[in-house]
């Protein structure tokens, strides 16, 4: 009996590796094309940083007109959740991070390469297994749970390294005829690789983000194929990179010390191997403790928190793309309207240690974002977002479209345009008193500024509407009359004027208008008062003058 008769008593209807290698051609692709991947496990929630790998990995495809595909890693069934492929491929679609090929839905999917599901792949798994087996390259291991527990407390008790390995791999050397034997037997097994490596050896690694790395060369002999007939990740990982002829694999960086193994599963089955780049993960500052972005204690780890919040997903991929390369910010100050596909992405300036997660700074980007849409955009976003989160919201969107696209666009669409919503669940406090019966529940809720006397300022308010305010007149104009009205009251007709002589006035121009604003609009702060106006209307603007309490 050889390897090869092991082999076929073990898989006797594995395909020769020939038929998949035949199936699978080279792909016919520009010099230099980066053919990459994210591949997700499905478990139910997709995290942000499964979204950031598709994102680096899309961005390095893009760049160099390669491919980017989507492949499910599923073959740990025990972690198996209804829709959890969906789940998946709506976060990427949601934030347009489109496959070029892969899987579609929970069974479709498109692409040659495929399937793209693990699951859907034994056969061929299968099929390298043997062909590892028939080399003599795997074997079958025959070891039980107590066998196992006993070893590692043996090398835990002796303070060697655990795990399968060398001497205490004790199924490696068993001889064909004794393998065929037990498995003719029915004596349950897996498969094994039978690493070649020496721990005492060094192996060079050059990683695109992690630089060059040594490690010891790899001496364990790995599980490749489980009992359920399924690969492990190391294995698939290896078929399935060789036959998806990936270029590149990205990933994260708790994949690393696995990068030996990797290699060396490359150089048995005789494939070349691909480039590899490491990402760091996401981290969070937790008070003074930097950690990953955790599942369970961060909502932020979620794809699905940014649509839940409103925060527009082309402001979570710039903000990715900032903490991915550090001079994106700097290019999209420079190339304010440009699509980000066009931002040169280098994977090689992805920084070695984690980036911090920063809210603010990604509300920041997101307000800039925003600041972009026009009032049309925004209204059909906001809308999209209200009718999914905030009903109260969407019926004051839709109740009257064409006065809330004017509402939308006081300072949208110029040259500095307004920058204070950050995301869809901030409009409604933003927008609210542009509407009357929203305004009659927050008016009251102000708090006066320097000028702070009531009956002084229901004064200066009558005296706005009876002389000064005209809706007619043009900006200029508008703001001159303030100037008349301040100076009326003795404060100071300009802010300058205030400056050099604070002693001379009580308040100057600029605290008039506050008056007037926080009559208007209940608050202190809003985009342009006198676009504000415009919108509102004469008898609007008149009826909030007049009774200010
Ligand atoms: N399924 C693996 C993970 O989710 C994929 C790693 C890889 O990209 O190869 O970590």
């Amino acid at each position: 009996m050889n390897y090869k008769d092991l082999a076929n008593l073990i898989f006797p209807d594995a395909k020769d590796i020939a038929y998949y290698e035949e199936k699978y051609p080279e792909r016919n692709l520009p010099e230099g094309a980066i053919v990459t991947r994210v591949a997700p496990s499905p478990t139910g929630f997709t995290h942000i940083g499964t979204l950031y790998q598709g994102l680096v990995a899309k961005m390095a495809s893009i760049k160099t007109k390669g491919v980017f595909f989507l492949r499910i890693e599923d073959t740990d069934q025990k972690r198996e959740v209804n829709n959890a492929i969906t789940n998946i491929i709506e976060s990427f679609n949601n934030f347009e991070i489109l496959p070029d090929e892969g899987m579609i839905s929970e069974e479709e999917e498109k692409g040659k390469y495929g399937p793209y599901k693990q699951s859907k792949r034994k056969e061929i798994y299968q099929a390298y297994a043997k062909y590892m087996l028939s080399m003599g390259k795997a074997y079958p291991c025959f070891a039980t749970q107590e066998e196992l527990e006993e070893m590692r407390i043996k090398q835990e008790t002796a303070k060697v390294r655990t795990g399968y390995y060398g001497v205490w791999a004790k199924y490696r050397n068993l001889s064909i005829e004794e393998a065929a034997e037990k498995i003719k037997a029915g004596v349950p097994y897996i498969i094994r690789f039978k690493s070649p490596g020496r721990e005492d050896r060094k192996i060079k690694h050059k990683d695109i983000i992690k630089g060059n790395v040594d490690f010891p060369e790899n001496d364990q002999d790995i599980i490749i194929i489980k009992s359920d007939g399924l690969p492990t990740y190391h294995f698939a990982h290896a078929v399935d990179d060789h036959l998806m002829h990936t270029t590149h694999v990205i990933r994260g960086d708790e994949w690393l010390s696995s990068v030996p193994l990797h290699l060396q599963l490359f150089q048995e089955m005789g494939f070349k191997p691909p480039k590899y780049a490491h990402i760091s993960p996401i981290m969070k500052n937790d008070n003074g403790n930097k950690r990953k972005l955790s599942k369970r204690k961060d909502s932020e780890a979620a794809v699905s928190y940014y649509a839940e919040q409103g925060i527009p997903s082309l402001a979570v991929k710039e903000y990715l793309l900032n903490i991915a390369n550090s001079n994106f910010e700097n290019w999209r100050k420079q190339n304010k309207d440009a699509s980000i596909e066009e931002f040169d992405f280098m994977l090689n300036k992805m920084s070695v240690s984690g980036a911090l997660f920063d809210m603010v700074k990604l509300l920041d980007v997101s307000k800039i974002v925003i600041s972009k849409y026009t009032a049309e955009e925004v209204y059909l976003k906001a809308l999209k977002w209200a009718i999914a989160y905030d009903q109260e919201l969407a019926n004051l969107l839709e109740k009257d479209k064409d006065y809330t696209l004017k509402v939308l666009g006081i300072e949208r669409g110029n040259e500095k345009p307004r920058k204070d919503i950050a995301k869809w669940s901030d409009l409604k406090e933003n927008i609210s008193y542009m509407y009357d019966e929203e305004f009659e529940k927050i008016k009251n809720n102000y708090e006066l500024q320097k000028i702070n006397d009531k009956e002084k300022i229901k004064n200066i308010l009558n005296t706005y509407v009876e002389k000064y305010f005209n809706i007619d007149d043009d900006k200029q104009t508008w703001f001159d009359k303030l100037k008349d009205l301040a100076e009326e009251f003795g404060y100071a007709r300009e802010v300058k004027e205030y400056k050099v002589n604070p002693e001379k006035f009580e308040a100057h121009v600029g605290d008039v208008s506050t008056v007037i604003r926080i009559a208007v609009t209940g608050r202190t702060n809003t985009p342009d008062l006198y676009a504000i106006m415009q919108v509102l209307g004469k008898d609007t603007v008149i009826k909030r003058l007049k009774t200010f309490e």
